[in-house]
């Protein structure tokens, strides 16, 4: 069977970073890609918003004060759903691993990446965001540097659909003690394709993607976004720095700006997709701060938008998906397509007012 004609076909694809497959039906949506748009969601038109405990110089829900920041600002967060002075503690009522629980140190903060209420990384200059990848840099450090923290878990989420009722452009940072779920079974995955095969899995990945360019949606010099071979979510893109790198705060002032120009790249062809503000979870992947080496590490972000074929019909995980194994109709290369094809300047700048 040709390749081809097996992408037609139901299968399923291993992902080598989790060690699980998804399953892919593009039997399920025969026609191609139509670009259909439905507008949902509008932009946030006020600069400043007086209700919003993310602008300079308003009250936060717990007292504090915002400064007037003029660029980024970052903050413990008031409600913080982890925190530094937890007193160590291990139990297991049943001795046998099933009433297993264990304290967790950590800290959240939250990081603005503008004064202005009505930007987003798509709609800030690349100037702009460089700031925001600075901030994040140093937090990676900052943050990493404490004793009690083996892991900086970066992320952003955008948009009502993903519960985030505040279009102040932001993201948060939850940092930790253990190494989270998702990235632990990254760091065996990579820690094993480097022991068996003495490569770096992304850096051998992300060779066959650009040979392959069926699934790149954009790049540059220093990175690359992708909709992964392995794909659950429709659009979900894989963010990949091309040198082997394994944190955001070993970036150097280059790398920094291609991450930041990439971001933006991105982010504009996800708006145009819909024409509508694109919403998604997005996060970076990277090295713990457990004080080990971990040369097994690549840089990555996810990007999962929940969104389907239109601003407004969302893909829901449920049914099969939550009892057996994700599904996807759209193949991975279809989608890829249709981001790559889009403009690389926003909609918002090329329609008259
Ligand atoms: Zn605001
Ligand atoms: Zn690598
Ligand atoms: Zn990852």
């Amino acid at each position: 069977m040709t390749l081809e004609r097996l992408y037609a076909e139901p299968h399923r694809r291993f992902n080598p970073l989790t060690g699980e497959w998804v399953l892919v039906s593009p039997h399920r949506v025969q026609r191609p890609w139509d670009g259909q748009l439905e507008t949902a969601g509008t932009p946030a038109s006020l600069r400043y918003d007086p209700t919003c405990y993310l602008c300079p110089g308003n009250q936060r829900a717990g007292g504090a004060r915002n400064p007037n920041y003029s660029s980024t600002f970052v903050f413990t967060n008031d409600f913080a759903a982890l925190k530094p002075d937890v007193p160590p503690a291990k139990q297991d009522e049943s001795e046998r691993g099933l009433l297993l629980c264990e304290s967790e140190a950590g800290t959240c903060k939250v990081v603005c990446f503008s004064p202005r209420h009505d930007l987003t990384l798509a709609r800030m200059t690349v100037p702009e965001i460089v700031s925001v990848v600075d901030v994040w840099a140093e937090q990676q450090a900052e943050v990493g540097s404490l004793n009690h923290i083996n892991y900086v878990q970066i992320f952003e989420n955008r948009g009502e659909i993903m519960g985030c009722s505040n279009p102040h452009p932001h993201c948060q940072i939850w940092a930790n003690q253990t190494i989270p779920n998702e990235p632990r079974k990254e760091q065996q995955s990579q820690q094993e394709y480097a022991t068996k095969y003495g490569a770096c899995l992304l850096c051998d990945y992300l060779q066959l993607e650009t040979k392959a360019a069926t699934r790149m949606v954009v790049e540059n010099a220093h990175f690359a976004a992708l909709v992964p071979f392995w794909a659950v979510w429709p659009f979900e893109v894989l963010l990949v720095s091309k040198p082997h790198t394994s944190n955001l705060g070993s970036l150097d002032p280059v790398m920094r700006e291609r991450l930041a120009d990439i971001l933006k790249q991105l982010t504009t062809r996800y708006d145009n997709l819909f024409e509508a503000p694109f919403p998604y979870s997005m996060g970076f992947h990277q090295a713990p701060t457990d004080g080990e080496v971990h040369a097994e590490w690549h840089l990555h972000a996810h990007f999962y938008p929940p969104l389907l074929r239109s601003a407004t019909i969302r893909k829901f995980m449920v049914g099969y998906e939550m009892l057996a194994s994700p599904q996807r109709d759209i193949t991975p290369e279809v989608a890829a397509l249709a981001l790559r094809n889009l403009a690389g300047t926003h909609y918002a700048d090329l329609k008259p007012r």
